[in-house]
């Protein structure tokens, strides 16, 4: 044997007993330095394994739910409202929805619930929607464009909207309502992302929301507490609630 034919066995035999003691993560080391062509089986095998891994975690990313939408917004910190909110309102409803109530944020009893559109607000809102035959939780999704309340009641301002976006956009993703009502000025001018007012936008009738594949039907109408406020915007939200049934019922839908 030469001297150098015995330096290649001791290394091997070292290789080969740092193998047995530590497992092989020297054995890579070593034979990685040398290239990939004649690998033995074994480390082909592992890297195979861990390109199978890599496609799971890829897979389990592209399986979205509600919950895991609902998960991520009660871990939130993506803006300020983070500090001053009682509970997340991610949202709630049927997972199958006609159509999904978009509102603007949770007021102070959507915050000590945890559920939106639970108050005053929120059971005018029930109510119009029941006069068309529509239920919360059976044919329905009601959201908000941000998911912690603005304190005092204020309005979300455009950086908190933004940050919460994203959240929504997966909600619609999921959910695919044939159609989505939007309440309020500023719930519709940031879905649509127009400076034009709840008038006009009333006017439009059935602007057009693209999410990835998706073109979703929405109509802009009075928030419930308008309402409230001003009982002359009743009629014409009503005529919206008819013009969202009658839309419905041609899609075979209601
Ligand atoms: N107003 C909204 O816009 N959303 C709610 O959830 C409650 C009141
Ligand atoms: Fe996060 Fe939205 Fe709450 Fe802001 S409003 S903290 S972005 S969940």
């Amino acid at each position: 044997m030469t001297s150098e034919e015995n330096t290649t066995l001791k290394d091997f035999l070292n290789l080969a007993s740092d193998y047995l003691k530590d497992g092989h993560a020297r054995f890579h080391q070593a034979i990685e330095s040398e290239g990939k062509a004649g690998l033995p089986l074994a480390y082909l095998v592992e890297e195979t394994n861990e390109e199978a891994e890599e496609t799971a975690v890829e897979e389990n990313r592209d399986e979205d739910s509600l919950e895991a939408v609902a998960a991520d917004v009660g871990a939130c910190k993506g803006c300020g409202l983070a500090v001053t909110r009682k509970n997340t309102v991610p949202g709630e409803g049927s997972v199958n929805p006609l159509v999904m109530v978009i509102g603007e944020g949770p007021g102070a009893d959507e915050d000590a619930a945890g559920r939106p559109f639970v108050g005053k607000a929120g059971q005018l809102l029930d109510k119009m929607l029941a006069s068309i035959g529509l239920v919360r939780g059976k044919n329905c999704y009601i959201a908000n464009m941000v998911k912690c309340r603005p304190p005092g009641n204020r309005n979300p301002e455009a950086t908190e909207i933004n940050a919460c976006y994203p959240f929504l956009k997966r909600q619609i993703s999921l959910l695919k309502p044939a159609i989505i009502l939007c309440v309020g000025n500023v719930a519709a001018q940031n879905l649509l992302k127009t400076s034009k007012g709840i008038t006009a936008l009333r006017e439009e009738r059935f602007a057009e929301l693209k999410i990835g594949e998706l073109a979703i039907p929405v109509l802009p109408t009075f928030h419930p507490s308008a309402l409230l406020r001003d009982e002359s915007k009743k009629r014409p939200a009503w005529e919206d609630l008819k013009l969202l049934k009658s839309r419905l019922v041609e899609m075979n839908l209601l």
